[in-house]
């Protein structure tokens, strides 16, 4: 779909979405979809990884050398993380309402990080920043023929335009 060129503006986006290790150890999966499921996005990709370090030094490069760096690379790594592919309107900056604060501490009640979380090092869920970012993080934890490309019924009751 075409990128959201200023905030509000409604066009229709693909996003990258990880539930970190601690989502699975906690048994958080099917309450963390089901929110995405509701507001209505679109699931494209969905697969459960164990990925290598060399996976989330790459998706985290930005962080190189933050002081937090080591220890997200360790908790990226420590067990399996479920990987997927999202599309919707605003999905990009939706996701990241929907997700909360970084730091759960300041997250607002009703988001993921704020109902379920209390710490940043712990903060269960991933979500693509930008446009360029998303493309950059489905294409490294994702083959091309692992996201689908499928037609919904339920679109015309979700996007006014279809
Ligand atoms: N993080 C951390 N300590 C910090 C900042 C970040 O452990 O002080 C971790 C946290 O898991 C966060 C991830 O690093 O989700 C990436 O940080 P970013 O600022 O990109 O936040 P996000 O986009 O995930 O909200």
């Amino acid at each position: 779909g075409q990128t959201c060129s200023a905030p509000g503006d409604s066009c229709v986006e693909r996003t990258f979405i990880a539930l970190k290790p601690d989502a699975i150890q906690r048994g958080l999966v099917g309450d963390i979809i089901n929110r995405f499921e509701r507001k209505g996005f679109h699931l494209l990709g969905l697969k459960f990884v164990q990925p290598s370090r060399q996976l989330v030094e790459k998706h985290y490069e930005e962080h190189l050398g933050r002081p937090f760096y080591e220890g997200l690379v360790n908790y990226m790594t420590s067990g399996p993380v479920l990987a997927s592919v999202w599309e919707g309107k605003n999905i990009i900056s939706s996701s990241r309402s929907l997700l909360g604060a970084t730091d759960p501490s300041k997250a607002a009640p009703g988001t993921i990080r704020g109902d379920l979380a209390t710490q940043v090092g712990r903060n269960l869920v991933h979500a693509s920043d930008s446009p360029a970012n998303a493309e950059r993080e489905i294409g490294l934890w994702f083959q091309p023929e692992e996201v689908q490309s499928w037609s919904r019924a339920l679109k015309k009751w979700i996007n006014e335009e279809n």
